[in-house]
């Protein structure tokens, strides 16, 4: 296990970079404790793989060093990182029998053999393969697989991290819950670093204890799932984490507050700092349909089970509500409140409110 450090990392995969657009990272500094659980989450070609790949060493950053507890491994080639890695694909053989391939990266480093046995049986009681330990791997299902590929990512207890990256890309959706919660609880009892890499929130933030969001080759928040949804850094992150997202509300800001559509809001706390960009953030979770407030039409109204999810017009700007109670009819004159608390302000993506004394 270690405590893993990226000190101002920046990748390019051209030969000679121009500007910051051409770096697939652009500048990474972080530091993540020994034994923690981290997700890096983020869409399509916001640079996971790229940073991934970097902490492995299958890829030389272009700048900047990892440390493996303090340790400099910038020029260590993957195989003296001492690294376990999990893939979208099950990597497996196919013709050895499940014991075998669990015991495989344990018998490859010389362990011997009682303790093998003892690790094997341990991490197939945990990933609920026992049944299936003389089986040979080419007769189980594509999950079993996986999991199979997951427990030889597990089975060694000397690695200093294990990465997995996009682990439940094949396994069914019905499945996905069961193996994600699996791996939450497998951490707890084998606390080794782990990093779990994908494009997908609800992944990400059931696993980890903190969250690093990537857009752009840059991060652009690192917390934990309730810091993540409570008091997004950036619009971003607002947007891209909940369902829905977060309400990003062009307003114009005076004196004495935020106005949005002629309409006074109440914000958290005073606002700090100015931009070119000025936009109300409020979670669709804070805003309330009232008898007075901001005055909207109601364009769609979606039942998703305990609430309703109700998208009023103001002006030109949609703004999501999520109601209890009967949804309100296509077309009807509402009124909007926003939970002041839970309103801040974003100028140019960025925010820029601090939260009021209690
Ligand atoms: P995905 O979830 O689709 O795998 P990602 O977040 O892992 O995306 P990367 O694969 O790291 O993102 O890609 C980051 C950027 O670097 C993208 O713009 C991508 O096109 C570019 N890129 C990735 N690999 C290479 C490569 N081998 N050569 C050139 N550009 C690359």
């Amino acid at each position: 296990m270690a405590e893993i450090g990226l000190k101002n990392l920046r990748h390019s995969y051209l030969p000679s970079p121009a500007g910051p657009d051409d770096f697939a990272l652009k500048e990474i500094n972080l530091s993540w404790d020994d034994g923690g659980a981290y997700a890096l989450l983020g869409p399509s070609g916001c640079g996971k793989t790229t940073l991934l790949n970097i902490i492995s060493g299958l890829l030389t950053p272009s700048e900047g060093h990892i440390l493996f507890d303090g340790q400099d491994v910038t020029a260590l080639p993957p195989d003296k990182r001492n690294i376990a890695q999990v893939f979208q694909f099950p990597v497996i053989y196919d013709t050895m029998t499940v014991y075998d391939n669990l015991a495989f990266p344990l018998r490859n480093r010389g362990v011997a053999a009682d303790r093998v046995d003892a690790r094997v049986s341990e991490i197939a009681a945990m990933l609920e393969l026992d049944d299936s330990l003389t089986t040979r791997a080419a007769n189980l299902t594509p999950d079993a697989k996986q999991k199979i590929s997951m427990g030889r990512g597990l089975v060694r207890d000397d690695v200093n991290v294990i990465m997995f990256d996009e682990p439940l890309t094949v396994i069914d959706p019905e499945l996905k819950w069961k193996l994600r919660s699996k791996l939450k609880e497998l951490h707890q009892k084998i606390a080794v670093t782990m990093i779990y890499v994908t494009h997908d929130q609800t992944e990400a933030l059931t696993f980890a204890d903190q969250v690093v969001v990537m857009q752009d080759g840059e991060i652009v928040q690192i917390g934990s799932p309730v810091e993540l949804f409570e008091r997004p850094q950036h619009t971003f992150v607002g947007h891209f984490i909940g369902s829905p997202g977060m309400n990003i509300l062009p307003c114009e800001v005076t004196g004495d507050g935020a106005w949005f559509h002629g309409c006074h809001v109440p914000l958290e706390g005073p606002v700090k700092g100015t931009g070119q960009r000025t936009e109300i953030g409020v979670r669709p979770e804070f805003v309330r349909l009232a008898d007075g407030g901001i005055p909207g039409l109601v364009r769609k109204a979606a039942d998703i089970g305990r609430h309703t999810v109700v998208e009023v017009m103001v002006g030109d700007t949609p703004v999501g509500a999520i109601v209890d109670g009967p949804a309100p009819e296509r077309g009807a004159e509402v009124h909007l409140t926003f939970d002041p608390h839970q309103t801040r302000l974003y100028t140019d993506g960025w925010i820029a409110t601090e939260r009021a004394a209690p």
